[in-house]
């Protein structure tokens, strides 16, 4: 057989050459923008031979400081036709983290929205490897650009539309992303183009998303966490008309852009499922949905529920990481699972699914296998070729990299199906008195609840018990429910010892850049609650 590399440079000639027409709506905050496939692939070009003209050469690092739109596709596919790196920077990082991903991935340059200039600006002076810093958006206006810095639209229109892309290796890196570590500063993944290439195929399975080139699809993770879990790059390869939602978008520019583009596919997390959700019930709209595609944290059954039976939607939950590329895993039901009834099927699509083709699961406990049995939990370990297999120049490669295995650092279970079902984070799961007990599974029960809008549980030092489990609890806005109330309703699905000590009410939920649970600030805050007084 030949042996073609697996790059991003046939996925793009693919889309230019059979998909000219499709469409990409990006939105900006002056308004949509609208272009064809066949503009994207010349602005690709343009932008390559402009970042060329400045010195970017393979192996170079270029970083992207930007939301989800037109000038970040472009970037997508620009920065890599040129051998060179895109570094997605996560726009949310602390300003210490920032300088500290930018100077370690040794960005050379910066594509950067205007509007999140004055977060960079104090940093400039301290980013000893960028050499050129490249605006771009509509989002500031008022003041000139500061100088020494260059317009996106004028390097373009500079740009050589027929510039040629360079000759590349399948395992040479595409992409750099930044992963939030426990403690420290964030730590770096490198995709290959082997790697996003095999990934992009993944999305592509109708046993996974099925993404194709009837679907609009619409991602609403950031493009700068996760290369937006792949999806630009599979629906671009695939021909799907793609919807860029752009800065800072508002559930309910969301809910307009389903509506009115009629969206068929698109990604979040559960936080941003419920935002929609209450949106959606205040003001209900004519949608086009096949799957409201779900993960990056554990997406609660009542969630789930709601999506299907009052909206009508079909809800798609999968699990992974920065390491993996990101997807993983996919909760579809199998063909064996469909006269089950509906609250077991709903267990199914609420657990995090089967790996996808091509990828391989253990669960791991004190070096040894962990049984299939849906009971004994392990921590859960995968292989496969879009799974990393180091962090960049980073000592703590060996913690999560060994025996040829990433360790996760998710404690979950496997059932005789091969469906995982995620217990906890290591670093999340409560252990009192010895036993451990899932903060997502009381978080689920507790979300249940209809007067419930978001509910976190954590793990508090305990003097008798080690830790107890204390949960925090967001009440949705016109509604109320007692601490006993609440505890009833977790009734027979929990031992007494397994309930919350106590609920504490809270208007929000600390979130991370990325809109997940930040249970390490409740932690933090709390840490003396159960202290002797
Ligand atoms: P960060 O640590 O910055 O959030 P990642 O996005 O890589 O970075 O997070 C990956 C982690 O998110 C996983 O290890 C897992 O703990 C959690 N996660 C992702 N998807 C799910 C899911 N569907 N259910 C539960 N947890 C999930």
């Amino acid at each position: 057989m030949m042996k073609t590399p697996l790059t991003l440079r046939p996925m793009f000639e693919y889309a230019t050459t059979y998909f000219p027409d499709q469409q990409i709506v990006a939105r900006q905050a002056d308004g949509l923008t609208r272009r064809s496939y066949r503009d994207t692939g010349r602005r690709v070009r343009q932008l390559a031979s402009a970042l060329a003209a400045l010195g970017v050469t393979a192996g170079d690092r270029v970083g992207t400081f930007l939301w989800n739109d037109a000038a970040h596709l472009e970037a997508y596919f620009a920065i890599p036709s040129l051998g060179a790196v895109l570094h997605t920077i996560n726009l949310r990082l602390p300003a210490d983290h920032l300088a500290y991903v930018i100077n370690h991935a040794a960005d050379r340059v910066l594509i950067v929205d205007r509007a999140l200039w004055p977060v960079l600006a104090p940093l400039r002076a301290s980013l000893s490897t960028v050499r050129a810093i490249i605006l771009t958006g509509t989002g500031y206006v008022g003041e000139p650009d500061p100088p020494g810095t260059l317009d996106y639209d004028t390097l373009l229109a500079q740009g050589d539309p027929a510039f040629a892309w360079a000759e590349l290796e399948e395992d040479q890196p595409l992409g750099l992303c930044y992963t939030s570590a426990t403690t420290g500063y964030p730590k770096g993944v490198l995709y290959s183009h082997r790697g996003i290439y095999l990934h992009s195929l993944g999305l592509g399975l109708a046993n996974t998303f099925g993404i194709s080139a009837d679907d609009t699809v619409l991602p609403i993770v950031p493009m700068f966490h996760a290369n937006a879990w792949g999806l630009p790059f599979a629906a671009f390869w695939f021909g799907a008309k793609i919807v860029l939602p752009g800065p800072a978008p508002r559930p309910a520019v969301l809910l307009d852009l389903l509506r009115d583009e009629q969206v068929t596919v698109a990604i979040g997390v559960p936080t941003v499922w419920l935002a929609l959700a209450q949106e959606l019930e205040r003001r209900p709209a004519p949608l086009a949905l096949r799957a409201a595609i779900c993960g990056g944290a554990a997406a609660p059954p009542a969630l789930i529920r709601r999506y299907e039976k009052i909206f009508h939607i079909p809800f798609l939950h999968g699990y992974g990481m920065t390491e993996t590329s990101p997807v993983a895993t996919v909760a579809r039901l199998k063909p064996s699972h469909r006269d089950l009834s509906e609250e077991a099927q709903l267990r199914v699509k609420a657990s995090q699914g089967m790996p996808l083709p091509g990828l391989t699961v253990r669960l791991e406990r004190e070096g040894r296998d962990v049984p299939w049995d849906g009971e004994a939990v392990g921590e859960l370990c995968i292989q496969g070729p879009w799974i990393a297999d180091a962090y960049e120049g980073d000592a703590r490669t060996a913690e999560t990299f060994r025996d040829g295995w990433l360790h996760t650092g998710d404690v979950a279970t496997i059932d005789s199906e091969g469906y995982v079902r995620l217990v906890d984070r290591t670093k999340d799961v409560i252990k009192s008195g010895g036993e451990w007990i899932s903060s997502v599974d009381l978080e689920n029960a507790l979300m249940a609840h209809p007067a419930v809008l978001e509910a976190a549980v954590v793990g508090i030092p305990h003097p008798r018990w080690g830790e107890r489990p204390l949960a925090f609890v967001v009440v949705k806005e016109g509604m109320a429910v007692t601490k006993e109330e609440l505890l009833a309703a977790l009734g027979p699905q929990f031992a007494r010892w397994q309930w919350p000590d106590d609920v504490i009410w809270v208007a929000e939920v600390p979130k991370t850049s990325v809109g997940k649970f930040l249970k390490r600030a409740l932690r933090e805050q709390y840490q003396d609650y159960f202290a002797p007084r």
